[in-house]
């Protein structure tokens, strides 16, 4: 790539004076380093639309990294102070007020177990946002060894599609859903789903060949 000229420095940089430019490199790159009050008042078209698509992406990544950052926590307070987590279901509720994002409380059981428990016993505020949840696949289940209890099951893929309304309806985008187990976070999103719709309403029936859109180690 050649120099830029003082004129285009000054382009990119906020000015308003030289000849108009196409600067070729990383989107990414290029909105970070030249990314000024000054240019972002540019009329240019395509500098409107890359804006538009900058602004929702970044948004997009901030939203599903603190979401991340939340479930971790979660996933670390369930190995830390649940000695019979291979044994025991336990989940949490991850909303977002105007604070930030939290978890509420975590208590015994899901769907696949000790039945399901209110919004309100999970300690989410009124006017909070659900934005995720979080349970462990225990190794065992009623007492009988399940290792394949580290896939999502046809349930745990349909809450993900289809996400508690709570106090303010989330978008289906915005939820995830993650399953510890084996010391694995695995996150599942909309997008992980969707492409299975038309069969993961059928029961209980642990689902290999759909895969989380990631996996962290519970440090
Ligand atoms: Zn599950």
């Amino acid at each position: 790539m050649r120099l830029l000229t003082d004129a285009e420095i000054q382009q990119v940089s906020g000015g308003k004076s030289g000849p108009p430019i196409d600067v070729i490199g990383r989107r990414d790159y290029y909105l970070r380093e030249n990314h000024s009050p000054a240019y972002s008042g540019s009329s240019d078209p395509r500098f409107q639309i890359y804006m538009q698509w900058a602004a929702g992406y970044y948004t997009a990544q901030a939203h599903d990294l603190a979401i991340d950052k939340v479930a971790k926590d979660v996933a670390k307070a369930i190995k830390t102070s649940k000695a019979n987590l291979d044994n025991q279901e336990y989940s949490a509720i991850l909303y977002q007020d105007s604070s930030g994002y939290h978890a509420g409380n975590i208590l015994p059981g899901h769907n696949h177990d000790t039945g399901s428990h209110s919004i309100q016993d999970y300690g989410v505020p009124p006017g909070a946002t659900i934005v995720g949840f979080v349970h462990n696949h225990p190794t065992y289940y009623d007492g009988i060894n399940n290792s394949n209890r580290a896939f999502a099951d046809n349930v745990d893929l349909a809450a993900t599609a289809n996400p508690f309304p709570g106090p303010t309806p989330v978008g289906k985008e915005e939820f995830r859903s993650y399953i510890m187990h084996d010391n694995i976070l695995d996150e599942y999103d909309y997008a992980s789903v969707l492409k299975n719709a038309a069969s993961y309403q059928a029961p209980n029936v642990a689902r290999p060949d759909i895969h989380p859109d990631a996996s962290t180690t519970i440090q």
